[in-house]
């Protein structure tokens, strides 16, 4: 088979309709909407664009489906969830070429998104017969008290192009482990993934109407009414800050639980007593995993004045030399954005730099012919006043900034409304104890790149979000806690 041919396969292999209660559906009016291979700007294939009926006619069966799905049995869950880890990691590497194609990454990158994705439904699968309660004497010893913990109920996802299958598998896993029935909203960019997840669901035994699925190019006007209607218990919500603080204010009507996992601006700090083999290792896993394009990319280097240049140089010598291309070809390092209007956005951040006085050390633009590649970019000296030290890049550009002292750094670190992860490398253990401490993020990379892993929690203080993914708390957002208070006559 050739590639082309192979491409084809697995793209046709995935159901392009709504998956509402039994059955996959066209959306109402056979609307469709377009997915986009962004290495090339071309079509890939068309898949249902839900209106808002299809929208409510989703949630019905999720509310439906809740007596039933609460009333499972944990360890039934339990198989459900890791039959499905099975079936993913059988399907990796087609799972992992679609991702490709429609997101841009790096096909090993994609198969360790994968395997992240599915390592949520097998950490799930385990924490599904392990949902424990209390019991207590009163103070009085007049009662007793038992503590329960119960699904929250039907459930409102919706996730981001960045991440198209961990982002729903690390809130589908715990929604089931829970007993919480869900209508999930992927990102209208990179619906597939998460169309072929949930077809595996099907296919390992998920009941009808438990997992609902809808692919709109109407975000807002489909999701609103579901989020103001009184069946739905929660939103659990990965996207941009501005989009979660305005679900936020949807929210209040009906009093929603919610998660939210939103947008970072993380630092990564390197302290003159770093081993800087190691810092320039981690900083480029922290910089360039997902092409730059995730809410845990470092976005602002700060490095000690007396280690500033060398680590500069490393940096660019290693942007310089990575290979940029199509994600599907084997050697690829840097796939492409996703979009012009990402791509744009990553200019105007540079060239803002450069304006007010920073220096580019390699790359610097984008990429010419299609698709929106961006050249790796390093600079430095870039002023703490410039845009990209407030913004998100979600690119591959690495800004440094030299700083003197611990308690500098730490200010210029904290400067900015969010804080979902910072990273710093240093060889003093007291010092890395306690800067990690004084800190303003809900994660910390102590001499470490990458933070993310299904068994810890995952999320951030400040803009960044509300609550935590993964991990043993992890389910705790699909789950309410009821208390019965016992009288003893
Ligand atoms: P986004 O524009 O906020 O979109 C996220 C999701 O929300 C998409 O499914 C989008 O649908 C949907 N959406 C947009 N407007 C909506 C509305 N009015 N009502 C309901 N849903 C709406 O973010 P993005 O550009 O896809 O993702 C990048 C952002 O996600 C970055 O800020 C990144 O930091 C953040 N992120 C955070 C985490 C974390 O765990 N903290 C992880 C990954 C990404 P459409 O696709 O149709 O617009």
């Amino acid at each position: 088979m050739t590639s082309k041919d192979r491409e084809a396969a697995v793209i046709a292999a995935v159901p392009k309709q709504l998956l509402i209660g039994d059955a996959w559906r066209e959306a109402e009016g056979g609307a469709t909407l377009p997915v986009e291979d962004p290495s090339t700007g071309e079509t890939l294939c068309d898949v249902a664009d839900a209106t808002p009926a299809d929208g409510m006619a989703a949630l019905e069966e999720a509310a439906a489906a809740q007596g039933d799905w609460a009333a499972t049995a944990p360890r039934r869950r339990s198989e459900i969830l890791h039959d499905a880890f099975r079936l993913l990691m059988e399907r990796q590497d087609d799972l992992a070429l679609l991702m490709t194609l429609e997101m841009g990454k790096p096909i090993a990158e994609a198969k360790g998104e994968v395997a992240y994705a599915a390592e949520f439904l097998r950490w799930f699968s385990e924490e599904a017969v392990r949902i424990h309660g209390d019991y207590a004497v009163a103070p009085d010893g007049q009662s007793r008290f038992i503590v329960t913990r119960q699904p929250v109920g039907p459930s409102l996802l919706i996730t981001p192009w960045n991440f198209p299958m961990a982002m729903g598998g690390r809130k589908i896993g715990p929604a089931i482990a829970a007993g919480c029935t869900m209508v999930i909203k992927p990102a209208s960019q990179t619906p597939l993934s998460m169309l072929a997840l949930a077809e595996i669901l099907r296919e390992v035994g998920l009941p009808d109407g438990v997992l609902n699925v809808l692919t709109t190019s109407k975000s807002g006007g489909v999701m609103e009414p579901l989020i103001r209607d009184h069946r739905a218990r929660k939103l659990s919500f990965t996207g941009s800050t501005p989009v979660g603080r305005m679900l936020l204010e949807q929210c209040a009507d009906q009093v929603l639980r919610t998660s939210m996992e939103l947008g970072g601006n993380a630092p990564f700090i390197v302290f003159d007593d770093a081993d800087l083999d190691l810092a320039v290792e981690g900083a480029m896993l922290a910089k360039m995993r997902n092409i730059g394009e995730a809410c845990t990319a470092a976005n602002r280097f700060y490095v000690q004045r007396s280690v500033a240049d060398q680590f500069a140089r490393r940096m660019a010598d290693r942007m310089g030399g990575l290979k940029v291309g199509r994600g599907t070809e084997d050697d690829v390092q840097v796939g492409p954005l996703i979009d012009a209007d990402g791509r744009n956005k990553v200019q105007w951040l540079v060239d803002d730099a450069v304006e007010r006085g920073a220096r580019v050390l390699t790359g610097g633009s984008a990429v010419s012919g299609s698709g929106y590649f961006y050249s790796p970019t390093v600079i430095t000296d870039v002023p703490l006043q410039a845009r990209m030290q407030q913004e998100e890049i979600f690119g591959p550009v690495a800004p440094i900034t030299i700083f003197d002292d611990e308690d500098e750094v730490v200010a210029d670190a904290n400067d900015t409304p969010f804080g979902l992860v910072s990273y710093l490398f240093t060889t003093n253990i007291d010092r890395g104890i306690r800067v990690s401490e004084r800190l303003e993020a809900g994660m910390v990379g102590l001499n470490r790149g990458i933070v993310s892993n299904p068994a810890a929690p995952f999320g951030g203080v400040k803009q960044s979000g509300l609550g935590r993914e993964g991990g043993r708390i992890g389910i705790d957002e699909f789950l309410e806690v009821k208390y019965v208070n016992v009288n003893l006559s």
